[in-house]
């Protein structure tokens, strides 16, 4: 008999939700090769507990999480309390095939494709925001004091990070009570969506640790900022140079990446299905909220779900490694794998039509007349899970790129969401989902 240690072999489903199967570390190694046991109907899992019914699994089936040795995270562990020990999992039929389920390869596949069309690779950062579910009162928005009030969990969960391999940048209070951001450096296509997964999981090992919970809810109170998660993303060559850059354009941004943004924003309905598919999501994108509160691309407007953040001079900066895109709408009821995967293949039709650059509009959307609107090609995103199902439904293309199977066990997951919010105040929803996320 082993004993000892344990890891976890883990995906992230349908809902963001990290799932698994444990194992002693001694016999890692041989679950290396075959993994271990999972069922298709885990996929119809719902974030809020029970299953989606009806959804297109059933009781039968079998597949197996396997372990991809590069992404094994441990943290913590050294004062006789049990490490957090995880390695992500793509989800394979029992022959080692991918399943067409499986939301790392549906980002591997979109990966492949930018990599064949634009010769190109992705790199990309997802940045999150999170809250500390606390009834104590909260210190001034983005003070140093709200900081030091939060210790030793800054300072833990940044080291904690460190030793997961998610590279984090900085720590920093935000707007809303109890509320912290933590960019981490951009990281190479599966990668970066891999940190995502790592990133929540430490911050609430840590929170945890420290008879707390943090949460990743969209939205924890309408009356406050939702919690974010800003995706960033830039195309480099072979050579690594940019493919989004051009100084001779307006913002700097290429012919490829007006058409790559204009891709984007032309899909941008049904990729909030993908993006931000909480029940209480939308209410997070609303104008005015600093969010996403309008399907546009921007320079500097933090009111656009596309945005092309600063090129900065100072120390000599160069613009070129600088320049990349901004997606603002996704939250973290998202499954990074499938927002990442999305956002990408919306920007690669918009380079394979050609698409213009979408203009870059300097003011805010909201204050736009309907012909203003037009001209700077702004619409509004869905003000609901349910619309942005609609959305999703009536768009074939993305539906193309999900294949009906992930298709259809993810609308049976959502489906069943919206049906338990059905009749339940915002407030509520947002207090359940707190929990969740
Ligand atoms: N909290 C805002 C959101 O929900 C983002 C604020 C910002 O960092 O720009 O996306
Ligand atoms: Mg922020």
């Amino acid at each position: 008999m082993s004993s000892g240690e344990l890891v976890a072999l883990v995906c992230c489903d349908l809902g963001s939700i990290v799932r698994g199967r444990s194992v002693f570390s001694s016999e890692l190694e041989e679950h290396l090769e075959t993994g271990v046991g999972w069922a298709p109907a885990n996929h119809a899992l719902t974030p809020l507990g029970p299953v989606a019914e009806p959804n297109p699994f059933g009781a039968t089936g079998d597949l197996r999480l396997l372990p991809d040795p590069a992404t094994r995270v441990r943290v913590g562990g050294s004062t006789g309390e049990s490490a957090l020990e995880l390695l992500l999992c793509d989800i394979v039929e029992i022959d080692g095939k991918p399943w067409s389920c499986c939301p790392r390869s549906f980002l591997r596949d979109a990966l492949a494709a930018v990599e064949s069309l634009l010769g190109g690779r992705v790199m990309a950062s997802f940045e999150h925001e999170f809250q500390l579910l606390l009834d104590t009162p909260a210190a001034l928005p983005f003070s140093l004091e709200a900081q030091r009030r939060s210790e030793p969990f800054a300072t833990r969960v940044m080291n904690a990070l460190v030793e997961a391999g998610v590279e984090p940048e900085r720590f920093f209070p935000e707007y809303a009570p109890h509320q912290f951001e933590i960019p981490v450096a951009a990281a190479e296509g599966l990668a970066s969506a891999d940190r995502s997964v790592v990133l929540r999981e430490v911050v609430r090992e840590i929170a945890r640790g420290l008879d707390m919970r943090a949460s990743f809810v969209p939205l924890r109170d309408p009356g406050e900022a939702g919690n974010g998660v800003h995706i960033h993303l830039s195309l480099l060559d072979a050579g690594g140079r940019s493919l989004l850059y051009d100084d001779a354009r307006p913002a700097g941004l290429s012919e490829l990446g007006g058409s790559f943004a204009a891709g984007i924003l032309r899909h941008a309905r049904a990729l909030s299905a993908l993006t931000a598919p909480s029940p209480v999501s939308g209410a997070r994108l609303r104008p005015h909220r600093w969010s996403a509160g309008a399907v546009c691309l921007a320079q500097q407007s933090r009111e656009a779900l596309l945005r092309i953040p600063p090129l900065v001079s100072l120390g000599g900066g160069d613009p070129a490694s600088q320049l990349h895109l901004e997606y603002r709408g996704a939250d973290a009821s998202a499954n990074p794998y499938l927002a990442l995967g999305a956002i990408l293949r919306a920007g690669l039709a918009g380079v394979s039509e050609r698409l213009p650059a979408p203009s870059i509009l300097e003011r805010d959307p909201a204050e736009l007349d309907d012909a203003g609107a037009e001209r700077f090609g702004v619409g509004a995103l869905p003000e609901s899970l349910a619309d942005a199902l609609e959305a999703l439904e009536q768009d074939d293309l993305v539906r193309e790129w999900m294949g009906s199977l992930l298709y259809d066990a993810y609308t049976s997951v959502k489906r069943a969401e919206l049906a338990a919010a059905e009749g339940v105040h915002l407030e509520e929803s947002c207090r359940r989902y707190a929990a969740i996320y």
